[in-house]
């Protein structure tokens, strides 16, 4: 079994990515080491098994990754929540601001039943402005957030405030 410590040094870190002053953490060499991979799926599925979740809405695209493991493992369906375009049926679409311009990401409207229990998931939390557009997928489609979880969380950019009292588990925090 890996030690959280080990993972966290499977995670590489590349400054000035993608612009100038960012140090952005590289999931990818987890992602290919086999205990690596083993252990973040492992851990996602012993906090998540018979907690009664119905989805997992994964983040385009490197939610994907996890949140279909995850609601494998689990017996939940998965839902990817998507960049603006993509999806073929009519969707949920929700705007929000990044530091330059906006990112609108969509689901489809059916993609819920109302009061559905839904585990939202993506790699990384960061200012929390995807997160909390995920957030308001899920409810503007009548279904509830049981908890939004990631593998890593920045914990000085505070994305958690903007999560409005929804519950936040991360694997590692930096
Ligand atoms: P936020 O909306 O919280 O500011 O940014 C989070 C989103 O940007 C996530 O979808 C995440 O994949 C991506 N992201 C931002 N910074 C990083 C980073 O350093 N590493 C990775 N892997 N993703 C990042």
């Amino acid at each position: 079994k890996l030690e959280m410590e080990r993972l966290k040094e499977l995670i590489r870190s590349i400054p000035d990515f993608p612009e100038k002053g960012v140090m952005f953490r590289d999931i990818t060499t987890a992602l290919k080491d086999k205990q690596g991979l083993h252990a973040i799926i492992d851990d996602f599925t012993n906090r998540y098994t018979d907690k009664g979740i119905d989805y997992v809405l994964g983040a385009d695209a490197r939610g994907f990754i996890f949140g279909a493991a995850i609601a494998y493992n689990i017996g939940a369906g998965f839902v990817p929540a998507r960049k603006i375009g993509k999806l073929p049926g009519e969707t949920a679409r929700v705007e929000y601001d990044l530091e330059y311009g906006t990112n609108t990401i969509e689901v489809h409207n059916d993609a819920f039943e109302k009061g559905a229990n839904v585990l939202i998931v993506d790699d990384l939390l960061a200012t929390g402005g995807t997160a909390a557009a995920m957030v308001k997928l899920v409810e503007m489609l009548g279904a509830d957030v049981y908890e939004l979880a990631f593998l890593i969380e920045l914990e000085d950019l505070n994305g958690r405030d903007l999560l409005d009292g929804h519950s936040v588990y991360s694997i590692l925090k930096y």
